[in-house]
């Protein structure tokens, strides 16, 4: 079990956050991190990855088991998928920022299994310092919203992916930061891909078709 619970303590990641925050300094402060009680049970904070001054900034929900072990986001299976449809738009994934709008793993023990568990409100609003600053530093000219968890986090709990996938929107008034990407834009997450048994090939077509939007938007502004 988690510990999470209504009751916990959560002052929020803000304090952890360096005042003047550069990628390196980023990995290291966040592993100080006791913004919310996720910390207790992952193995480790996981930071996003990728250069500063990327173009493409991509946000994802939580960094997943095999995340949580290796301490590098978008590594396990969802990972692989979203390298290979950032590389069907012709995009190198090594040039795209990857992160995650929660930097530790939220899970449930079944026996010797952690199950994924999305981050709640509480837990998300609290990690918002850290993806604030990777926006400070990367500058990205777009920022592509993988999944549910992420749309929420920017543009609160009634976002849903469906309502706004593959379109331009602007970056939410409600969420200050020192810099405000031109656009954003909601797709799926690449798990939901391989959750779709029966339709995997045309979930796959459809983040890639999204990316390609995204990918155009770059390069039209
Ligand atoms: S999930 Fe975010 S706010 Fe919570 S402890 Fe980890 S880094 Fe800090």
């Amino acid at each position: 079990m988690t510990r999470s619970s209504p009751e916990v303590e959560r002052p929020g990641a803000q304090r952890w956050v360096p005042a003047e925050p550069t990628l390196p300094a980023l990995h290291e402060a966040v592993h100080d991190c006791r913004g919310c009680e996720l910390y207790r049970d992952a193995t480790q904070a996981v930071m996003g990855r990728g250069p500063a001054g990327a173009g493409l900034m991509l946000v994802g929900e939580q960094p997943g088991d095999r995340e949580d072990r290796e301490g590098e986001p978008f590594v396990g299976p969802a990972g692989r998928v979203l390298s290979e449809a950032l590389a069907a738009t012709g995009v190198d994934p090594e040039q795209v920022y990857v992160t995650n709008a929660v930097k530790h793993f939220r899970f449930q023990w079944k026996g010797k299994r952690r199950i994924h568990e999305s981050p709640d409100r509480g837990q998300v609003a609290a990690c918002a310092p850290w993806l604030a600053a990777e926006l400070e530093v990367v500058r990205p000219s777009g920022v592509v919203l993988l999944g549910g968890t992420a749309g929420k986090a920017l543009y609160g709990p009634g976002f849903r992916v469906g309502a706004t996938r593959g379109t331009l929107q602007e970056w939410p008034e409600a969420v200050p930061v020192a810099l405000a990407p031109p656009w954003v834009l909601p797709t799926v997450h690449p798990a939901a891909v391989l959750r779709a048994r029966d339709g995997r090939e045309a979930a796959y077509d459809g983040l890639v078709s999204d990316l390609r939007t995204a990918v155009s938007a770059l390069s039209d502004r």
